[in-house]
């Protein structure tokens, strides 16, 4: 078991992350004009951001598909792994799709995301994520994301989901690794 001794220095409080959460799903459920939604969280990372979302819809008629990936190993984005068995096709096809993932990096799993849903044939497909960094490292990929919830620096985050070697998601805050 690796230690916890990493600096994290706190960028972005609770309540910030709440009262963010509030807005966005409120701009959702008049988007959607309250209309049925398949929340696609992108796991892990997304499992708090997508869980306080789903509070937070209240009277929208909500389906959960589950997705994951893995790519970060250490603070490096490596080769995406997916877990497909997850998708259940009945929940997409037709369907209004709202991606959630904690952070828009490099885009790759985004993409690599809707490239398979769109196979699916969705009625529609956006995208949900809580942080997006400033950065051009997205290429000619070109993801953009539908709703964001704050535009960070390029730095490595950890907490409200997001992890540093598989810890650290649960902190209650966005913290920078020192
Ligand atoms: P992308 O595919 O390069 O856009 O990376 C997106 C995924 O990489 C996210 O879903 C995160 O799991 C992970 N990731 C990217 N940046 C960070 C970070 O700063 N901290 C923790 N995880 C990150
Ligand atoms: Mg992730």
């Amino acid at each position: 078991m690796e230690n916890h001794s990493h600096d994290i220095q706190q960028i972005i409080a609770p309540e910030d992350l709440d009262a963010r959460v509030v807005e966005i799903a409120d701009q959702v459920r008049k988007d959607y004009s309250a209309g049925a939604i398949t929340l696609v969280p992108i796991l892990d990372g997304a499992f708090i951001f997508a869980a306080d979302l789903a509070r937070n819809f209240k009277d929208v008629p909500l389906e959960l598909c589950f997705y994951k990936t893995k790519s970060y190993v250490d603070e490096v984005s490596g080769e995406l792994t997916t877990y497909d068995p997850l998708l259940e096709p009945a929940k997409i096809t037709g369907r209004n799709v709202l991606i959630v993932d904690d952070i828009l990096d490099t885009g790759k799993t985004l993409s690599a995301l809707g490239d398979k849903l769109s196979q699916l044939k969705p009625k529609s497909v956006k995208i949900c994520v809580l942080l997006a960094k400033d950065h051009s490292r997205q290429g000619d990929l070109d993801i953009k994301a539908d709703y964001v919830g704050f535009q960070i620096p390029d730095v490595f985050v950890v907490g409200y989901g997001l992890d540093y070697n598989g810890m650290y998601r649960n902190l209650p805050f966005i913290g920078k690794m020192a």
